[in-house]
């Protein structure tokens, strides 16, 4: 599969972006059901897409271990954690054209930019001068979105020079 990488991709049901396989990874977690995941455990619900996540997770998921202290205590303990795996022949998968949306190259550069910098309070800062210095719509956008996550009290942050709205 081609993960296009360096490309953002934010989740069209949150602010999440990053990489491709990050957005998949987070939208199939997020908002897929357990029983459209690829493995599911009848013990605990836990769900997941990656088998080896899928025998782990007795490991970490406490829900799980409780769950079989209960069964073991009640007798109904199957014996096995794996006797618990299900397999979902039509598992649900993410759609990067349905679920996902792409941003343009410019504004993913700028998005790793921004990620890169050290200080989040310096950061903000240049990034503000960032963009109002820049012209085009789609980067301003881009930033000025990725800042609503990170608010920065100023009254009057950006400052955007007016643009005349152009169509794609
Ligand atoms: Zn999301
Ligand atoms: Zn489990």
């Amino acid at each position: 599969m081609d993960y296009d990488r360096g490309r953002v991709y934010q989740c069209t049901k949150c602010c999440f972006a990053g990489e491709k396989r990050a957005a998949i990874k987070h939208y199939a977690c997020k908002y897929f059901g357990v029983d459209e995941h690829m493995f599911s455990c009848e013990l605990c619900n836990f769900s997941t897409d990656n088998k080896q996540l899928m025998k782990r997770h007795p490991s970490f998921y406490a829900p799980h271990s409780k769950a079989r202290l209960f069964a073991t205590e009640q007798g109904i303990y199957r014996g096995s954690d794996e006797a618990y795996l299900k397999v979902n022949p039509n598992p649900q998968q993410v759609d990067p054209e349905q679920h996902l949306s792409k941003w343009k190259q410019e504004a993913s550069v700028l998005f790793w930019i921004t990620k890169r910098k050290p200080k989040p309070s310096s950061a903000a800062g240049s990034a503000q001068q960032l963009i109002s210095s820049i012209n085009l719509p789609v980067l301003q956008s881009a930033l000025t979105s990725y800042f609503e996550t990170n608010p920065v009290y100023n009254p009057s942050p950006l400052n955007l020079p007016s643009v005349p709205s152009t169509t794609e």
